[in-house]
């Protein structure tokens, strides 16, 4: 695999650009990372070192295509990689902060019916560089409204590859300087992860992808439930709640008449009260491979409704970039083009 700009350690550029003084190397690791710059662009450092910076380490992501909705608020970002797969990540501006969602692999295995990823299958694992990338991208597409969050809820399952996604989170903390807390990493349930992730000292957010507190249920639209079933899921969250006395999320993506019934409400209920889990409600986002519908808006309030009379703490998340295809769950890359396109490596 080749090595790009962002898969390096800071030692490891010292050592890469061997002979330089030191406040070279701090010149040029602030400039890629505190300030987002291209190597081409690091005007405080000689012109030869930009070049040899600029071929030793290339660039991870190609951009292929940029799409914008709400009002410019939304933007999708679709990046080729160097073996020719594709992925997306997508920035997101509120009144109070911008959000980047970044993809943790290229497709996904874990199969999960209703999500667009899950239904094209996995490529690969991004490396650390192509994630962190997506970020210092993100960043410099968003100029100056500071990115202030990163959610890894874009393709792919971040606890399945985990060590890359540590690394980057580290990079995306140290080196970018985004805080731990605003750091997001959502994962269907994959428990060896979430086990590394409560040894781990940054306290970043975690969600969990639940969408149905019922093994039964949960095993039809997400059959990594098979492997980690509910039982063995909630003990996980109980012990990293313990480690790291920090508050989980679930996600719970409304499908009619799949899990937005009253006893839906229950189970959820049961699960979420002894961790004192937040649930956030996502309206279903279409995607090509799933035909059941999704909640209507009235039902999604009276399942909140029953949720807060449970005493459970329940928001409706608000949709972006539906549009475009850049909402929850909707992420696939245009991946059959890609396949006919993908150069042979
Ligand atoms: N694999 C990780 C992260 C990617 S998915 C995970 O499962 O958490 C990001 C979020 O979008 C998850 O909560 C996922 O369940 C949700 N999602 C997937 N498909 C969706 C859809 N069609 N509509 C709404 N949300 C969806």
């Amino acid at each position: 695999m080749v090595i790009t700009r962002y898969d390096l350690s800071r030692s490891e550029l010292a050592e890469l650009l061997e002979g330089e003084p030191n406040y070279r190397i701090t010149q040029v690791w602030e400039g890629l990372h505190g300030q987002h710059r291209d190597p081409a662009d690091l005007t405080n450092v000689p012109k030869p070192l930009r070049s040899a910076i600029e071929e030793l380490l290339p660039a991870a992501l190609t951009p292929v295509r940029e799409t914008a909705s709400d009002n410019g608020s939304t933007v999708k970002q679709l990046w080729q990689l160097g073996d020719g797969y594709l992925i997306e990540s997508v920035l997101m501006h509120y009144r109070d902060r911008s959000t980047v969602c970044v993809s943790s692999q290229a497709g996904c295995a874990m199969a999960c019916s209703f999500c667009a990823t899950g239904q094209i299958g996995f490529d690969r694992h991004l490396t650390t560089g192509e994630i962190v990338e997506q970020v210092v991208r993100a960043s410099q597409r968003s100029g100056n409204k500071r990115v202030s969050n990163v959610v890894f809820m874009g393709m792919g399952e971040p606890l399945a590859n985990f060590d890359n996604v540590w690394p980057a989170v580290e990079r995306i903390h140290d080196d970018l300087g985004i805080g731990a807390r605003k750091i997001t990493i959502s994962t269907v349930g994959v428990i060896p992860g979430i086990e590394q992730l409560s040894r781990k000292h940054l306290p970043v957010s975690l969600a969990v992808s639940l969408h149905s507190a019922n093994d039964k249920v949960r095993n039809s639209i997400a059959p990594i439930n098979r492997t980690y079933p509910l039982r063995k899921l909630a003990e996980a969250l109980q012990s990293y709640k313990r480690a790291k006395n920090r508050r989980i999320s679930l996600e719970w993506a409304m499908m009619a008449g799949v899990n937005d019934t009253e006893n839906a409400a229950r189970e959820l209920a049961a699960f979420a009260q002894p961790l004192n889990a937040h649930i956030n409600l996502i309206p279903l986002n279409p995607t090509p491979g799933y035909t059941n519908p999704g909640s209507d808006t009235e039902s999604i309030n009276w399942f909140q409704e029953i949720l807060e009379s449970f005493g459970v703490n329940a928001t409706v998340r608000s949709n972006r970039g539906t549009d475009i295809d850049a909402a929850c769950g909707q992420l696939r890359a245009e991946h059959r083009v890609k396949l006919s396109k993908r150069p042979k490596v």
